[in-house]
């Protein structure tokens, strides 16, 4: 018996309350044997950024966000204690070259859904770049696929000027046809961040363009819902891409890319549950979070609320729409 009873050991928990779970602890690492669920995969890449980036940072900065919060859902009344996120782990890049890097996630994204094909991943990026392909695999996966983009930026810059970088992800889908017209909507594109060019070029080839002004507008969660319900019956599954720049850079002061005129975090974390209640999205990635410009993990505590919203309504609808207690 020790004789200093107040000394507490070092990562032991300052209250030893049964029913305080942490949301980290909800983190399994992957033991190999095939998952069901939503499954974290790391792709630590920023070399691909044209601004400088620290979001090879970001996978760790988010699990580590996890732990700021508790897995009780209150205002749904749902438990998540039960629930398990399964992490894959990160994927290893290449030192130097980019190109094969980017390969990498690819091939790691789509050996992941080969062995385990009822997991849901969330990609933890890295830079936008990281999402072609992450996207391209999951189309490989599960058909054909649409994709709803969180973004200020379209995305869709030439590659002939820089290569696959942050700025390319949708472009290099259209031109490769993974992303074929009409199976694309992108949420949240605001002013002063892009060209006429590529707005012309997303509406060429199909593309839905949900501005900010029409968020501002209000409902976006539900004209969210309407555009997937729209194209359900054309695609495989619905894969989400959220670029953390699409937040207002009160919310997201971590995005290399920051700007006023963007979106709140509850209207985002709205969209994602809307989402996430839906049995077609089956993917999800997180991107642009750099955590040497961040402020108090605000951006990646964003970001685990995120995971928590989709870990919650995917969990919700594997137990039959009951609330888990
Ligand atoms: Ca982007």
């Amino acid at each position: 018996m020790s004789s200093a009873p107040y000394l507490k050991k070092s990562g032991e928990a300052v209250f030893q309350d049964a029913f305080h779970t942490r949301a980290s602890s909800l983190v399994a690492p992957w033991d190999g044997s095939p998952v069901q669920g939503v499954g974290l995969i790391g792709a630590p890449l920023s070399k691909s950024s044209i601004s400088l980036s620290g979001a090879a940072l970001a996978p760790a900065a988010m699990r580590r966000a996890l732990s700021y919060f508790s897995a009780w859902a209150v205002e749904e009344g749902i438990d998540l204690k039960r629930a398990r996120l399964t992490d894959f782990g990160d994927i290893l890049m290449h030192a130097t070259d980019i190109v094969e890097s980017q390969r990498r996630i690819g091939e790691t994204v789509g050996s992941v859904l080969a062995d385990n094909p009822e997991v849901m991943p969330i990609v933890l990026g890295g830079d936008h770049s990281v999402s072609a392909g992450a996207i391209a695999a999951f189309a490989k996966a599960k058909g054909r696929v649409a994709v709803v983009q969180f973004d200020a930026h379209h995305d869709v810059r030439n590659l002939e000027d820089g290569g696959p970088t942050n700025g390319t992800p949708f472009r290099t889908l259209i031109e490769t046809g993974v992303l074929r017209d009409g199976c694309l909507l992108q949420v949240g594109i605001r002013n002063y961040a892009n060209s006429p060019v590529y707005t012309d070029y997303v509406k060429a080839h199909g593309g839905t363009i949900l501005t900010m002004r029409a968020v501002r507008a209000g409902n976006a969660a539900t004209r969210i819902a309407e555009w997937v319900e729209s194209i359900r019956s054309h695609v495989d599954a619905v894969y989400v891409s959220l670029d953390m720049d699409v937040l207002d850079q009160a919310f997201a002061p971590g995005c290399p890319a920051i700007g006023p005129g963007g979106m709140d975090s509850a209207t985002l974390l709205e969209c994602i549950s809307t989402l996430a209640a839906m049995p077609a999205v089956k993917g999800l990635d997180i991107v642009e979070i750099d955590p040497t410009l961040d402020i108090r993990d605000m951006t990646s505590r964003v970001a685990a609320h995120v995971i928590l919203n989709f870990l919650r309504e995917k969990t919700r609808m594997a137990v039959g729409g009951m609330p888990m207690g």
